[in-house]
């Protein structure tokens, strides 16, 4: 039954790489992932109905989202940094984000999809607890937005509403764009020259998607210290921190879409790509590297993990 699933847990705050994930966030790999899954699974249906038990997770109110909804057709699912978009028939657009604590499911007759936090496991149970907006189709299926705290949304909006909230966000472009060039970065660099480089590339205005788990792995592979302020950071430094980014995302993605088709009851395990993770949250471990100490320090109220020996 469950044959098309993705669990799409990221570890955030975990010592130990193959238990307790407690702060999964997901990155711009995971929402990847889900939006590749749910591409799949409803392009094409048409809206039937929707309900939703919290207000603050829609922007109008849920009655509203009904009459809207029904009858629309699900074009293209597409991703902006680490927020989901659903067009729509006659212009009008859904924006999720899972926040902290999001998760879909798409579920039909056979299959069950299971992006972002892994608070239900299973299709068994739906609607939970934890169900707090449902999309219906026209074919009877059905998508799940469950969230923990609730800080998750879906936005209802028409096409220049969109275009106006996505350009008060200042994004900076997709990591895996042709925009993102060494050249760019360099620029960037230069302007924020004395902010410490893993808050620059962190820095969603400069370049979306990268977050903790991939700063510190892109600056291990890089051998570039975290705090190093960038207007220090060299040339070809700048252009393996770049490549980097590209590489180490791609592979996460990659990594992601594997557990794609096998993930049926996964006890919260985090994506495959966390089995090749070097450096994050490794502090105190020997450096794989080096086998000197892998180390922490705080950066803008995160906690950089990096090898003093490896990186400088
Ligand atoms: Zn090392």
């Amino acid at each position: 039954m469950y044959d098309l699933a993705i669990d799409l847990s990221s570890g955030e705050g975990n010592d130990n790489h193959s238990v307790c994930y407690n702060l999964p966030m997901p990155e711009l790999p995971e929402v990847e992932t889900v939006k590749r899954g749910l591409e799949k699974a409803i392009k094409g249906k048409k809206l039937a109905d929707f309900e939703s038990d919290w207000h603050k997770m829609t922007n109008k109110p849920a009655k509203q989202y009904q009459k809207i909804l029904k009858g629309k057709q699900i074009l293209d699912v597409r991703r902006r940094s680490k927020m989901l978009i659903i067009d729509l028939s006659a212009g009008w657009h859904i924006l999720f984000h899972l926040k902290m604590t999001g998760q879909l499911v798409y579920r039909d007759k056979k299959h069950c999809l299971i992006g972002g936090h892994p608070i239900e496991k299973s299709c068994a149970n739906l609607p939970s607890k934890f169900t707090h907006a449902i999309f219906t189709f026209s074919d009877k299926s059905h998508l799940y937005f469950n969230d923990v705290r609730k800080f998750g949304w879906a936005r209802l909006y028409k096409s220049e509403e969109l275009a106006r909230v996505l350009t008060k966000l200042k994004l900076g472009p997709e990591p895996l764009a042709r925009e993102f060039t060494v050249d760019y970065l360099l620029k960037a660099l230069q302007r924020r020259s004395r902010s410490k480089i893993k808050q620059v590339i962190m820095n969603p205005e400069i370049v979306v998607g990268v977050g903790n788990i991939y700063s510190d792995e892109t600056l291990f592979s890089a051998g570039v210290r975290p705090d190093r302020p960038a207007g220090k950071v060299k040339p070809d430094e700048a252009r393996r921190i770049h490549d980097s980014i590209i590489r180490i995302l791609k592979a996460a993605i990659k990594a992601q879409g594997t557990s794609f088709s096998n993930y049926v009851n996964s006890n919260g395990e985090a994506g495959a790509y966390t089995k090749q993770l070097k450096v994050y949250q490794r502090y105190g471990k020997k450096c794989c590297r080096c086998r000197g100490t892998v180390r922490k320090m705080k950066i803008g109220g995160r906690t950089a993990s990096f090898c003093p020996k490896c990186q400088h």
